[in-house]
């Protein structure tokens, strides 16, 4: 086949992953090449080993149904390292070097505000100066803030800038478990040299650590050689070293010998600004209005602000419409009723109340003031929308209401959000609250 041809079937591929995956689908796609293709079996080649082994864990699947479906033939996908022409060499072959890294996360692509500022200047730091500025760096912060992005961005730099160093990147969970298994073979001496010797050893949450004594010990003995050799040592968790349950006291101790940096939920700002970064790094483009949208319905959490904008780009792919603000409505609206299924009455009376800051009792009583009623008939309403339960059910989790009062208060309430905008506002942020409580 001619070289043009495959390049333009290559094209049409790719294009097809990006429908068929958009979720995965990233903009550096663009700069993969095709290597070889001869009608079986197609090889990809990607400039950076993060990529391929993204490909690997992320892509074969959805390359290989894109490819087959252009092709009409059984294709068998393989991804390569492939740095200049002249230099190939098989993914599968060529020694992983170092870590595994997400390609994603790079200090490029991380976004900085001032939720993150120390914890991403503190990481700026030490990569740059492996074991001369803070040791420990300890970063701690709710999932889904960024702790593990910036570990990755520290290791990437690394790898680029400090040729001959040696890292060590992985979770604590898997410390823990080589740790097992070097037990169970008899190779301590083997388990002590990986870690030990390094330049950079990066452990993910250490929280993991918690009630595992011996695991603590043996990590106890890890740091010390590290820390005494002037090897630099990252840490992170989900919270303090202090509240991090049934750790050794000696090592809460050496956690906080370093710097000890929290990364707080992003602002307002923060969260459009890291929605149009990943909208680039997908190459979508969203408006200002989109990302404001969005911004403002996904607040906590950062990897659920990413699904949300996976949502809507996979609604765009699907119905082949621009990503408007109609459009991302309706998606994330959708989201809601997927998670409706799962929403109980009583999650819903917590949300409220809570709200409100009325007490169980009082929603269930006789009371009729209207700081109790209101409250009680949203509850009523919010029942009607989220759940499938009957009035005669969502009356009888109220203080055994009939059915006309709930349909009083179900009419009430709504008709006071048709004419109110501050009560429309006020249900959407509490059914935005009542599925995310669920989710959680
Ligand atoms: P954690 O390890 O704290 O649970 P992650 O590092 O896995 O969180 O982050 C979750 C997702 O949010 C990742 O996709 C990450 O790229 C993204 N993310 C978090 N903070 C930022 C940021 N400041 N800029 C860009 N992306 C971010
Ligand atoms: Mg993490």
């Amino acid at each position: 086949m001619a070289a043009r041809e495959v390049r333009i079937i290559f094209a049409q591929v790719l294009e097809r992953v990006r429908t068929l995956d958009p979720a995965n689908a990233r903009r550096w796609f663009d700069q993969l090449a095709i290597l070889n293709f001869d009608g079986g079996s197609l090889a990809v080649g990607c400039p950076d080993q993060a990529q391929v082994q993204y490909l690997q864990d992320h892509c074969r699947e959805v390359f290989t149904r894109a490819a087959q479906q252009i092709t009409g033939h059984l294709v068998v996908v393989d991804f390569c390292l492939a740095t200049a022409p002249s230099r190939l060499a098989s993914a599968a072959e060529s020694p992983v070097v170092g870590p595994r890294l997400h390609p994603d996360y790079t200090f490029e692509n991380f976004v900085v505000g001032p939720s993150n500022r120390l914890a991403h200047a503190s990481c700026v730091a030490v990569s740059q100066s492996l074991g001369n500025t803070y040791n420990p760096l300890f970063l701690y912060g709710s999932s889904g803030l960024g702790k593990t992005h910036l570990l990755h961005a520290v290791c990437h730099y690394v790898r680029q800038a400090a040729l001959g160093v040696t890292v060590e990147l992985l979770s604590c969970e898997e410390f823990v478990n080589r740790f097992i298994l070097a037990i169970e073979e008899g190779n301590m001496a083997g388990f002590q040299a990986q870690f030990r010797g390094v330049d950079l050893l990066v452990i993910d949450d250490v929280q993991f650590l918690s009630d595992r004594e011996h695991s603590q010990e043996e990590f106890f003995h890890t740091f010390n050689a590290l820390y005494n050799n002037g090897k630099q040592i990252i840490l992170s968790s989900d919270s303090p070293p202090a509240e991090i349950p049934s750790v050794e006291a000696r090592l809460v101790s050496r956690f906080n010998w370093g710097l000890v940096a929290r990364i707080d939920p992003p602002s307002f700002e923060t969260r459009v600004a890291i929605l149009q970064k990943k909208a680039d790094l997908r190459g979508v483009e969203i408006s200002d209005e989109v990302a404001e949208y969005v911004a403002r319905y996904v607040q906590a959490n950062i990897r659920e602000l990413e699904g949300a904008l996976t949502t809507i780009y996979a609604m765009s792919v699907t119905e082949r419409q621009p990503i408007s603000r109609a459009l991302s409505q309706r998606a994330l609206e959708g989201q809601i009723r997927l998670a409706s299924k799962n929403i109980a009455i009583a999650d819903i009376i917590n949300v409220v109340r809570r709200h409100f800051n009325v007490r169980l009792a009082d929603l269930q009583g006789k009371r009729r003031s209207q700081s109790i009623t209101e409250p009680r008939q949203i509850c009523m309403y919010m029942a009607r929308a989220l759940t499938k339960h009957s009035l005669e059910e969502i009356g009888g989790h109220l203080g055994g209401r009939d059915h006309t009062t709930v349909m009083h208060a179900c009419a009430k309430i709504a008709d006071a959000a048709a004419a109110d905008p501050k009560m429309k506002a006020l249900l959407d942020e509490l059914t935005k609250q009542i599925t995310q409580a669920v989710q959680s």
